[in-house]
């Protein structure tokens, strides 16, 4: 399947009923949802898991490419919404309603758009898993993020091998904004567990 196909594809996958502003929730947009599901597949990885896969997105593009998907997600209206989704894209994907933190594994690739906020650790706690249970590890990150990145990265014995930088539109709700929507700027960060 062509890049372009699966970002079509989708941009048919339905948003949150009901965000959770406090969960942070708040769907990829479909073109990189696409480029990540992309990657994990041009890159053969087969086993995968999405950290709070929210609507879905990412799993299903995955799933899609034909990869071996598990999908984690804490909030039970959002798992419903994802596996509403993924049936209708008729994909089989391992859903688990869970908490990342405790969550157990092992992975070629963990694909995540988690929360920003590491301030209050609810995004570093994602990294901290992703960077356990993957050998690589492809995550939207806030921008300013990779200070804090390459150390966790050194204590669990991986390396950044890609970064590229993206606009997302988040709501308003998220960023104490007036406007409908803002166009924030991201980092993609893609990570490789060291022999
Ligand atoms: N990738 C998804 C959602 C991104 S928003 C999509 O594009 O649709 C981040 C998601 O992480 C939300 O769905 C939120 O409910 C979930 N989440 C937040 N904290 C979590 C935790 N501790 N464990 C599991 N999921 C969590």
């Amino acid at each position: 399947m062509k890049k372009s196909h699966l970002k079509q594809k989708l941009s048919k996958v339905k948003d949150f009923k009901s965000p959770r502003v406090e969960l942070e929730q708040y769907k990829t947009p479909p073109d990189l949802a696409a480029d990540l599901s992309f990657s994990c597949h041009m890159q053969g990885h087969e086993k995968i898991v999405d950290l709070g896969t929210g609507t879905g997105i990412l799993a299903i593009g995955a799933a899609f490419l034909g990869l071996d998907v598990t999908a984690v997600e804490i909030d039970r209206k959002a798992l419903k919404t994802a596996r509403e989704n993924a049936e209708s894209f008729d994909v089989d994907i391992d859903f688990v309603e869970a908490d990342v933190t405790g969550f157990q594994g092992d992975f070629d690739a963990v694909i995540m758009n988690p929360p920003f906020n590491v301030q209050s650790d609810e995004g570093l706690k994602f990294w901290e898993k992703a960077l356990e249970i993957g050998d690589n590890v492809y995550g939207v990150a806030g921008k300013g993020f990779r200070p804090r990145l390459k150390s966790l990265c050194e204590e669990y014995n991986h390396e950044i091998v890609a970064c590229e930088a993206y606009t997302i539109g988040l709501p308003a709700s998220y960023d104490f904004h007036t406007e409908a929507s803002k166009e924030t700027p991201v980092d993609v960060y893609v990570t490789q567990r060291k022999e």
